[in-house]
């Protein structure tokens, strides 16, 4: 019993929500229950594969290293976002084996630590955008700039941090693995944080210092595996045009061609809405069906398109 692939992005506040310190407890109270909302999508009998966002996640591994650099060695940013898909992996596994328990389901779960292939020569190098890490002071930062060739910028927040580029994803390397475990009904989970990016050379592979969007990322995957639906799930009911202003409205239905349009009037900025309205248009462009973006507890009504944005042909 099938109703198609379902690809579904896990925004931020599936771990941790806006005002929380991000205690443990925290953590597994937003993700339990996040994950009865994944478990309504699996008892209605599609095949769910999971992706994920881990900007605060690698933000505290950074601020870690940064604190505890004259003891430990400091890491590159591929080995902490493999560090942060083991970590939300094993979270999002745990709570939501434990949710189909309680509902007397027993399907296998898997997090794949993947890696997603950008392009060395990608313009996003040349102008890096994607603030990572904690806050410096001016001179700390320009010191930075000296010692390990960051490039360093003023956040609009205050303080000075690293930026990285937000290149673009080609192929996700693991695919073949993906749809394998899709096949036999396994539950899985990729592509977390944008999956790790790694550049080709000569044959070879190896990780970069970059942030892929990972709302991009999972559009890539869900295209790869052929999916279906594509769901993206925020903390917002659907994207707005004339957002925060008096005359905002939620996009309810819409085609790609009119969603673009919307697109490049400059409804939705980059880093937050952008991505997620190009993602689900380039879905629905690739042969999906649908793709939706909607609220993190609404999951199910957002499939069943009762709620949010649905993006058609
Ligand atoms: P996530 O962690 O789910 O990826 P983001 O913060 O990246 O969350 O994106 C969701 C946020 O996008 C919302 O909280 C909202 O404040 C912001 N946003 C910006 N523009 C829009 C828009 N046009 N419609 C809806 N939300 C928008
Ligand atoms: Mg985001």
């Amino acid at each position: 019993m099938s109703n198609g692939i379902v690809v579904i992005a896990l925004g931020g506040n599936a771990f941790i929500q806006k005002g929380q310190r991000g205690t443990i407890d925290e953590q597994w109270a937003n993700v339990t229950r996040a994950m009865r909302q994944i478990a309504d999508i699996i008892e209605k009998g599609y095949k769910v594969l999971l992706t994920h966002g881990n900007g605060p996640q690698v933000g505290n591994i950074l601020e870690w290293m940064e604190a505890l650099k004259d003891r430990i060695p400091p890491l590159p940013m591929d080995v902490a976002g493999a560090m942060t898909q083991g970590w939300i992996g094993y979270m999002i596994q745990q709570s939501l084996a434990n949710e189909l328990r309680k509902r007397g389901l027993n399907q296998n779960i898997v997090s794949v630590v993947n890696q997603v292939l950008v392009d060395g020569n990608d313009r996003a190098f040349r102008n890096p955008t994607k603030f990572v890490g904690p806050y410096y002071t001016e001179d700390e930062a320009r010191k930075l700039m000296d010692e390990k060739g960051w490039d360093m910028k003023p956040d609009p927040r205050g303080g000075w941090r690293r930026v990285v580029a937000s290149p673009s994803p080609i192929d996700n390397l693991e695919k073949n693995a993906i749809k394998t475990l899709l096949n036999n009904n396994f539950i899985v989970i990729a592509s977390g944080g944008g999956g790790i990016p790694v550049v080709e050379e000569q044959g070879q592979i190896a990780g970069v210092e970059a942030v892929i969007d990972k709302d991009l990322a999972g559009e890539l995957l869900a295209s790869l595996v052929g999916a279906d639906h594509f769901i993206i799930l925020t903390d917002v009911e659907g994207a707005m045009i004339n957002y925060g202003k008096r005359n905002m409205r939620i996009l309810r239905r819409v085609t790609v061609d009119e969603l673009e349009r919307y697109y490049e009037e400059g409804h939705f900025p980059p880093g937050s809405m952008g991505p997620k309205v190009l993602a689900a248009i380039k879905f629905v462009r690739n042969g999906g069906k649908m793709a939706a973006i909607g609220h993190l507890y609404k999951a199910l009504d957002l499939l069943e398109e009762k709620t949010g944005t649905i993006i058609t042909r």
